[in-house]
């Protein structure tokens, strides 16, 4: 019997919905982009990757098993340049931050990849891939010593991307930086000729030393580890052109096969209605929001709770400028009301086990769940099946505990949803309490400047505070 998955997801080539179905009728196969590791991943790449991991949850959840292979960029203009400048071999950098990265990753209860491999160990499968586009008349040596991909010998271009809808003259010129705009269309580098501030980081090859472009690496590892041909593949939309293009015109042009059947695209997490960025002071990390005493757990709920295809705004200041931050302090509440829920569903089904991912995987009943469960095959629609979880939390009184709390664990492992345990009673010490009441006295007075300061005091000692409308409580900081 073959297994198929009804989840239906917007494809981005033929711009409608598809069923996500895998090819050989037995086990999805997708690659996912992955981090560049050339500092800590900040809350957008992490919207990406979340709902990389709540599409993967639905397919098993659905019955379907997956392969899941998501890359490191551990060598690209970036890395380079940044290990030089801190004095590391590439490879030590790299690993530090890959390292961090997978930390991240399991703060956020991402399910580990099954195949994460790194471009640096699969030089050898890029050489091999140039070698083929060249003899067939896809590729050729620039006058300054790199190997370009010729574009308009490819007549596909454009098709993922709808470059035909912009008037554009395929294959002008030719362009070696790794990332480029959408105006900048041009050949584009499979191996890059090596240059002095490349330092040691360069590679024998058919073409002399260098190292390979960006776009090759994951062509070359979706090919080794999934074949020429796969089910789906994801990426933030910025990948979408020129990544995704010169993805598919190498593969394609090498293999002679469609690279892939579905495109699933996660729109950007903005800040503040803008980019994020250093400069603006609103780039954040896991690590950033631990500091203010946010949970990954209440960002994965602030990320799941706005639609794939939707912008999210992550907003992080009031209107007076000072920082904060409604949406996680949203999802702290909410997280609350599901843990008691919870509490309250065990305790009139008996205390069950809460079924493990792989007993859901083989199917439970969604008893009055089914509505949020249909949410999520309805191209992945998040904030529609956390709604309908809360709506069917409002019926549950009457309804049949033992298939609720199948039905109800089913959608929290779906989104990947980790519910907080029932807070023991913490003793403040006096002199922190005396600190952060002196925090709150200098907020009442407008004092925003001495009230940061107070605030980085008592994070500094292990304290957070929650302000409310008529006072505030001082937790610990959570980890
Ligand atoms: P990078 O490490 O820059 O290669 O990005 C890793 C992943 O994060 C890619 O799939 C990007 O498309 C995605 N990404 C980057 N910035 C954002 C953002 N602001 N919102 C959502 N995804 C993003
Ligand atoms: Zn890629």
């Amino acid at each position: 019997m073959t297994t198929v998955t009804h989840l239906r997801l917007y494809d981005t080539l033929s711009r409608g919905d598809l069923e996500v179905a895998p090819g050989d009728g037995k086990v999805l196969r997708f690659y996912c982009c992955g981090p560049t590791v050339y500092g800590p991943a900040h809350i957008g790449n992490f919207r990406t990757f979340v709902l990389q991991d709540v599409f993967r949850r639905v397919v098993e959840l659905s019955g379907l098993p997956t392969r899941h292979v998501r890359n490191v960029t551990d060598v690209d203009d970036k890395t380079i340049r940044d290990s030089q400048a801190q004095g590391r071999t590439l490879s030590e950098f790299t690993a530090f931050w890959r390292k961090q990265f997978q930390e991240d990753c399991g703060r956020l209860n991402l399910l580990p990849p099954h195949v994460e491999p790194g471009a640096v160990d699969h030089i050898p499968h890029q050489i091999e891939m140039i070698g083929k586009l060249m003899e067939g008349g896809y590729a050729y040596k620039g006058a300054d010593g790199s190997v370009y991909f010729r574009v308009s010998s490819f007549s596909r271009y454009g098709r993922l991307s709808h470059l035909e809808e912009r008037e554009l003259v395929l294959g002008a010129s030719a362009n070696d930086a790794d990332e480029y705009e959408k105006d900048a269309l041009a050949d584009f580098a499979l191996w890059k000729a090596r240059k002095p501030e490349d330092g040691g980081n360069y590679w024998p090859s058919p073409w002399g030393e260098g190292r390979p472009g960006w776009h090759l690496e994951c062509s070359a590892m979706s090919h080794e580890y999934l074949g020429a041909s796969f089910d789906l593949h994801s990426g933030g939309v910025d990948l979408c052109f020129p990544h995704h293009e010169n993805e598919i015109a190498q593969s394609e042009a090498f293999t002679g096969q469609e690279m892939c059947r579905h495109w699933f695209h996660i729109t950007h997490l903005m800040v503040n209605g803008g980019k994020m960025s250093k400069s603006l002071g609103n780039f954040y990390t896991l690590g950033d929001l631990a500091e203010r005493g946010f949970t990954p757990a209440e960002l994965r709920y602030v990320l799941v709770s706005s639609h794939y295809r939707q912008p999210l705004n992550f907003v992080s200041r009031d209107k007076a400028g000072q920082e904060s931050f409604p949406s996680l302090t949203a999802a702290r509440q909410a997280l609350e009301r599901l843990a008691k829920a919870a509490r309250r569903l065990a305790e009139r089904a008996g205390n069950p086990p809460i079924p493990s991912y792989e007993e859901l995987c083989r199917g439970v009943d969604p008893g009055i769940f089914d509505p949020a469960w249909q949410a999520l095959l309805d191209d992945m629609n998040t904030p529609e099946a956390l709604g309908q979880v809360f709506t069917a939390l409002r019926q549950i009184e009457e309804a049949d505990p033992v298939s609720s709390w199948s039905g109800f664990h089913r959608i929290l492992a779906a989104l990947g949803l980790t519910l907080p345990e029932p807070q023991a009673a913490v003793l403040v010490p006096p002199e922190i309490q005396a600190l952060a009441q002196t925090r709150w006295d200098a907020k009442q007075g407008r004092d925003w400047a001495k009230a940061d300061q107070l605030r980085n005091e008592l994070a500094s000692l292990g304290w957070q505070v929650k302000d409310g409308k008529e006072g505030f409580e001082v937790l610990p900081l959570a980890t």
